[in-house]
């Protein structure tokens, strides 16, 4: 480490800091998996350690073809700041919320204002749409968005797809809306009491926490992720000695990590792939700037939520490994959009009925533009997809079903699946050719050794069974 981060924190801790960061022995992992398990998390599939890719994980049963085999639902998560003008979700468990003419409002509302002032949320996908479509917009008139977000205006149908009604932050911030109370509380309770804006949140310096929330907004939305994880470990912990009026004791503090324990991960200045536009002479400048706004952002989470009886927890070593199993695991939060539903479902109507609608939700089709129906997109920690290997012959893959209306993880399977069978993903699109599959897979760390890599590289000895 340079000697700037070098900080008397990182001295003072680093027993503790090591603990956290150390990884967990084969038997801690199967015993905090089977714990799950009897939980009710993962039922049919076992954690087990393996010979060469680390943590998998393997089915106790057959597993038909397109049968669930999983249901995971998040630790943290957070929807990614450029995605929130084209979806607007529950901030817990992430399904759609208040109403078809409310999303498809607020997103010609957005961009509308992002058009005028160039600035508002900055919302990636509406500044890249070329410029007729972004003038599309100015067909619908102010008066009719508006009339859209306050529920004057109905379109045809939509009471076919029916969302939850908008229910506020109890904090009282207006950064984070949810589909219910009980969400609205979870979320509270879980870690965004600490990181709440509003006038009842329990940050001690709120000014300090909307710039460290700027900083991830223009940064990197991962920071939010990684300050729930944060902000998770401490709330956990109060409440435990809350209850059981017991002195603080640090190996609570390492019991209620050990769901992040279990993570596989590295710094994420080191892990990091080099984004392709940058030249590789120029790599080391590159991870000392990518180290430099986890240290900033780290200093300005400090800066609002700081408790010296969780120190170690704002290390930077730690900090950076958080956002590390981020970026190597597969961790896509996706929900897909009802404002496609409701399009199709328009399109589909008999067809005197599809012209009568028509006349009304045609121009709104337009002004949208390209994606008009883009999906709830983020990052979050799953306990049990994040143990999934990856292989370019999955026998799994995420799906989302009919009934899969938030941000849980579903894995259904693909071909049929034998007991004992290791469970695979694709972390990428498989079908790519050999090169580009690897390219994209340097990205979490590891070079594929499936076999259809194999036999694609020429090799044609067959790889040795697992375990
Ligand atoms: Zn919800
Ligand atoms: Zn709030
Ligand atoms: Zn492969």
């Amino acid at each position: 480490m340079e000697g700037r981060y070098d900080s008397d924190l990182e001295l003072k801790y680093a027993d503790q800091i090591a603990g956290l960061l150390s990884t967990p022995s084969p038997q801690a992992v199967e015993k905090y998996y089977d714990k799950l398990a009897l939980e009710g998390h993962g039922q049919g599939l076992k954690v087990k350690q393996t010979r060469e890719m680390g943590k998998g994980v393997f089915a106790e049963r057959d597993f038909q073809e397109e049968e669930l085999v999983l249901q995971d639902r998040m630790l943290v998560g957070a929807q990614h700041f450029s995605n929130k003008g084209d979806s607007f979700v529950c901030s817990f468990c992430f399904c759609y919320i208040g109403s078809i003419e409310i999303q498809i409002g607020r997103r010609l509302f957005l961009r509308s204002v992002n058009i005028d002032n160039g600035d508002g949320l900055h919302h990636h996908h509406s500044l890249q749409l070329p410029d007729n479509k972004s003038k599309m917009t100015s067909h619908i008139p102010k008066e009719v968005v508006e009339d859209l977000l306050n529920g004057k205006l109905s379109l045809p149908f939509s009471e076919h797809f029916p969302l939850p009604v908008i229910t506020k932050c109890i904090g009282g911030c207006s950064d984070e809306s949810y589909c219910s109370i009980s969400c609205a509380e979870a979320a509270w309770e879980a870690f965004h009491s600490l990181l709440c804006t509003g006038e009842r949140s329990l940050c001690k310096n709120r000014a300090g926490l909307l710039d460290f929330k700027q900083h991830a907004d223009e940064t990197n939305d991962i920071f939010h992720v990684a300050a729930q994880v944060i902000s998770k470990v401490i709330l956990k912990s109060r409440k435990g000695k809350e209850n059981l009026h017991e002195d603080f004791n640090w190996s609570e503090v390492l019991n209620i990590w050990e769901p992040f324990a279990m993570g596989y991960k590295k710094l994420w200045w080191e892990c990091v792939a080099l984004p392709e536009d940058i030249d590789p002479i120029d790599e080391s400048e590159f991870r000392k700037e990518i180290k430099e706004f986890a240290w900033t952002s780290l200093q300005l989470l400090k800066g609002a939520i700081f408790e010296e009886e969780y120190a170690p927890l704002f290390s930077l070593q730690v900090y950076g490994k958080i956002i590390g199993m981020f970026e190597l695991n597969n961790l896509d939060l996706v929900v897909a959009s009802p404002v496609e539903d409701y399009f199709i479902y328009i399109d589909d109507l008999p067809h005197s009925e599809k012209i009568e609608a028509e006349k009304m939700t045609r121009p709104f089709l337009e002004a949208l533009g390209d994606g008009y129906a883009t999906n709830c997109e983020g990052t979050a920690f799953f306990p049990l997809q994040s143990c999934i290997n990856h292989s370019c012959e999955p026998n799994c893959k995420a799906f989302k079903r009919e009934q899969d209306k938030d941000g849980q993880a579903i894995l259904v399977a693909t071909k049929p699946i034998v007991k004992g069978e290791q469970i695979f993903i694709s972390y990428i699109e498989e079908d790519m050719p050999l090169e580009e599959r690897e390219a994209s897979l340097s990205d979490y760390g590891f070079v594929c050794k499936c076999t259809k890599c194999l036999q694609e590289k020429g090799n044609t000895s067959v790889a040795a069974p697992d375990i």
